[in-house]
């Protein structure tokens, strides 16, 4: 089975991502992993990564493919966050496994909107140390400004901030919401509401797909 899982930022589409590869065991390919792994070898990308942007979406495209290729032979089963976030991507991507006999079985969509991904990500803290995550209201640490793993100091990141989230939610608005409405036209969407606790996200999700969790 391969899934799709599209958000704004603060949807919680990390959480639900590593949930739902546990439960279903599926291969977690993830973007902001693979363009870590690019920054370090390409001083060009470590720039664009370092600055908070996009990779050009070909480009990315192209990498992510040809990361594909490389693991495809070990990892039948994939659940993709941060791509394919454009409908050129994720047409690329529908080719690519159709050339394989495989597809695309399910997109889900967590929805929040601009007012609750700021309420979620204005208490969002990093450990300074082990980058562990809290949030203030939903996961809160033991002592404030302290992670209970490593002791280290939390910190508020600076595209955590207010104003940068609504740059960064104007942005998936305009780009990913494209996919979104395509993706709906041809009746391949799963909408869940996102602005609800962990685990009744979660619960739906699994509900959706058709799968029994006992
Ligand atoms: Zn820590």
């Amino acid at each position: 089975m391969n899934i799709v899982i599209l958000g704004a930022p603060g949807s919680g589409k990390g959480t639900q991502s590593e949930l739902l590869a546990n439960k279903l065991n599926l291969f977690y390919f993830q973007t902001g992993e693979l363009a870590r792994e690019l920054a370090k070898k390409d001083k060009r990308i470590r720039e664009i990564v370092d600055s908070g942007r996009l990779i050009p979406k070909e480009e990315m495209t192209m990498y992510a493919l040809d990361n594909l290729k490389e693991s495809k032979s070990n990892y039948k089963d994939i659940l993709f966050e941060g791509f394919p976030r454009f409908i050129s991507q994720y047409e690329a991507l529908e080719k690519f496994l159709l050339l394989k006999g495989d597809d695309i079985d399910a997109v889900i969509s967590l929805d929040i909107s601009q007012e609750g991904a700021v309420r979620r990500l204005s208490s969002r803290r990093v450990c300074e140390e082990c980058g562990e995550v809290y949030n203030l209201l939903t996961n809160p640490p033991k002592e404030p400004d302290k992670c209970d793993k490593c002791g280290g100091r939390l910190f508020h990141r600076e595209d955590d901030k207010p104003e940068s989230i609504r740059v960064r939610f104007i942005d998936f608005q305009e780009n990913t919401k494209k996919l979104i409405d395509y993706l709906e036209k041809q009746g391949k969407l799963i909408r869940v509401n996102a602005e609800r606790p962990i685990d009744e996200i979660f619960q739906e999700i699994l509900q959706k797909l058709g799968i029994n969790n006992e």
